[in-house]
């Protein structure tokens, strides 16, 4: 089986000037990722557990790459990319090398299914993927010989007697047939030391090599050397291979479509739905650990976090096993917890730390009240002092919710993350409705650890809680007293990193359906990329109920724009559960208040919808008013 790879990503990308000024042409984006980030994600995907990438051109942004892919990839710079060829970069990663591996250029856009083809034929020393002729311009057309032996490769078809297909840029090399590739370099590189890879695989198969041309007649791929090749991709073939991946994995067509406008679980594709129906495995086979270790690390990246310095503990649960967790597990021996409450999740939080007998400032600003950092400051310092005279336990933690889904609003949890680091305390912040819904970068913020759950704005099933954790904040806790035999943070941590699995037993399918939704996550674009989608819904969503003549709990700009706090007609037709009836019925689940006394219910726009399902869920809300003749607001 086929572990390594190499991409080739020295080159200076001279012909696409404008784009790669600021960066090597693998960062081209196209569909939200950076074309070098999709394909490496294909190859992990297809089984290949270390990826080696020859760089050279703006070496950092591979550095950073494989810093957030911590520890799958290896950078190899090749100093001399300027005056040197591909062969040349490859030449410097062989002795790294000790096994067969595939061999990719770093701008290429193609279908995975390439990789597959690969990885799969074992019965010769080189292996060159070849398609039909694309006419794309730049072409190295291929001659083969009998059974399919590579002749000749040129970029100029008059030097060969036949093209036969036209070069990919994948191949499968074996360790063999690179030490002839080496060897054969070596002899050629003082007359020709720009040589290219592909050139040197056809010297030595002229010299008698077996190298294998693998052809793929409606191939979709294309390399990226200039604008013209960036216009294909973008509009043509990336969109073609987005429609083979999805028409591999068939919908299924007899589950009806429910727009949850619930705050979670929230819709999911039908992929997602699909996955969980998947062979039964044991979970502490080898390939259940990658598939763990594989979410781990999706887990992370959409933190915005990188893998040296973050790590995910999963658990099977709900949101509230993350949050139980983190605080059980977080709180020095003796010392107490900060929680910043504005509404019923924080009053959650407090409710935990009491639970264990943990001592707890709770820091009020009353349902939907919005934080003030200042007053945060001043009671953490008061409760400081007083610990001092009494001898009470001082503060060790400080929490919040980052997306209150009491209300809806959005909490500044980066000034609070100021906060943390001036008084030296661990911060913990609840992202269970925020998290992959809008951009976080937890580094920034300063969060230690951060909570989410598999089926909000990650648009999984539910069963599946996690907590994103900072490597240095777990190593404080290690010592720390076991609160929970079962929520133990560093314990659950420590089986992970030890034997790449859960304690006890996970939640298989939910697992299998999570994998599938990270996916979907970075098909998309990632977070910032669903941040639009979700504030689209929401845009419609707020105008089409004031236009309704609802009124609104939150001014527009505190609004975390995934949740929506409406007050409840004044009218006395109205009643809930009858207008929840009349949605449900026609395929929109909608949700009760959670203030107090304050009249008022719920609407999300997170989950697998748009604005136009939103459209529809006005329309329809207009119907329900017009029939039940509900005027009063
Ligand atoms: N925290 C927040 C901010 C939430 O929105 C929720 C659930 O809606 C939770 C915690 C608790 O999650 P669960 O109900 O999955 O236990
Ligand atoms: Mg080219
Ligand atoms: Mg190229």
């Amino acid at each position: 089986m086929i572990k390594t790879a190499v991409i080739l990503a020295a080159g200076l990308g001279s012909r696409l000037k404008e784009v790669t000024a600021s960066m090597p042409k693998g960062f081209i984006s196209i569909g939200g990722l950076p074309i070098v980030e999709v394909s490496l994600r294909a190859l992990i995907d297809s089984g290949i557990e270390k990826i080696f990438i020859g760089t050279g051109y703006q070496a950092a942004h591979y550095e950073r790459l494989a810093q957030r892919y911590h520890p799958a990839i290896t950078c190899v710079e090749n100093p001399d990319f300027a005056k040197t060829g591909s062969m040349a970069t490859l030449y410097n990663i062989a002795p790294s090398i000790g096994v067969d591996f595939l061999l990719l250029e770093s701008d290429l856009v193609y279908d995975p299914a390439g990789l597959d083809a690969l990885i799969s034929d074992e019965k010769h020393s080189g292996i060159i993927l070849a398609s039909g002729m694309t006419g794309s311009g730049d072409e190295v057309f291929i001659e083969t010989g009998d059974s399919g032996r590579l002749v000749k490769l040129s970029k100029n078809a008059g030097e060969l007697a036949r093209s036969d297909a036209e070069l990919v840029g994948i191949c499968r090399i074996s360790r063999g047939a690179l030490d002839e590739m080496c060897r054969y370099y070596e002899k050629e590189r003082e007359k020709r030391p720009g040589i290219d890879y592909e050139s040197v695989l056809a010297g030595i198969a002229s010299a008698g090599s077996d190298i294998f041309v693998k052809k793929i007649e409606d191939f979709s791929w294309c390399e990226i050397d200039d604008d013209g090749h960036l216009h294909r991709a973008a509009g043509v073939i990336f969109p073609k291979i987005r429609e083979k991946i999805r028409a591999r994995s068939k919908s299924i067509s007899n589950i009806s479509r429910n727009i949850l406008l619930n705050p979670g679980p929230a819709t999911t594709t039908d992929t997602v739905k699909k996955a969980m129906v998947a062979p039964d495995i044991c979970p502490r086979e080898d390939e259940f650990k990658r598939l763990m270790a594989r979410i781990r690390r999706d887990l992370v990246l959409a933190a915005g976090a990188d893998c040296r310095n973050y790590t995910a503990v999963l658990f099977a649960g709900s949101g509230t096993a993350a949050m139980d967790s983190a605080i059980n597990s977080a709180v020095a021996p003796g010392g107490s917890i900060a929680v910043i409450v504005n509404g019923a999740y924080g009053e959650r939080m407090c409710e935990i730390a009491r639970a264990y007998g943990i001592g707890c400032l709770k820091i009020d600003f009353g349902p939907g009240g919005k934080i003030v950092p200042a007053r945060v400051k001043e009671q953490i310092a008061r409760y400081n002092e007083e610990s001092l005279k009494t001898g009470r336990g001082a503060l060790s933690c400080l929490a919040v919710i980052h997306h209150e889904t009491t209300t809806g609003i959005l909490n500044p949890i980066e000034a609070i993350g100021s906060i943390a680091k001036e008084y030296g305390l661990t911060y913990i912040v609840d992202a269970i409705s925020s998290y992959a819904g809008m951009p976080i970068d937890i580094e920034k913020t300063g969060i230690d650890f951060m909570l989410s759950t598999s089926n909000k704005c990650i648009q999984g099933m539910a069963g599946a809680a996690f907590v994103i954790c900072a490597r240095p904040a777990l190593e404080k806790i290690k010592d720390y007293p076991k609160r929970s035999y079962y929520l133990d943070l560093y314990g659950q941590y420590k089986y992970f990193e030890e034997k790449g699995e859960t304690r006890f037993t996970p939640p298989v399918q939910v697992l299998y359906a999570l994998k599938q939704a990270m996916e979907e996550y970075f098909t998309e674009g990632g977070a910032a990329a669903r941040y639009a989608r979700y504030s689209q819904s929401w845009r419609v969503l707020r105008a089409g109920l004031v236009r309704l003549g609802f009124r609104l709990f939150h001014e527009e700009t505190d609004e975390s724009r995934i949740l929506l706090t409406v007050y409840e007609p004044s009218d006395p037709r109205y009643d809930f559960d009858n207008m929840h009836d009349f949605l449900y019925e026609r395929g929109f689940t909608i949700y009760p208040g959670k203030i107090g006394k304050t009249k008022t219910f719920r609407l999300a726009n997170m989950g697998a919808i748009d604005k136009d399902d939103i459209a529809d869920f006005i329309l329809v809300l207009g119907e329900y008013l017009k029939k039940s003749g509900i005027e009063k607001f």
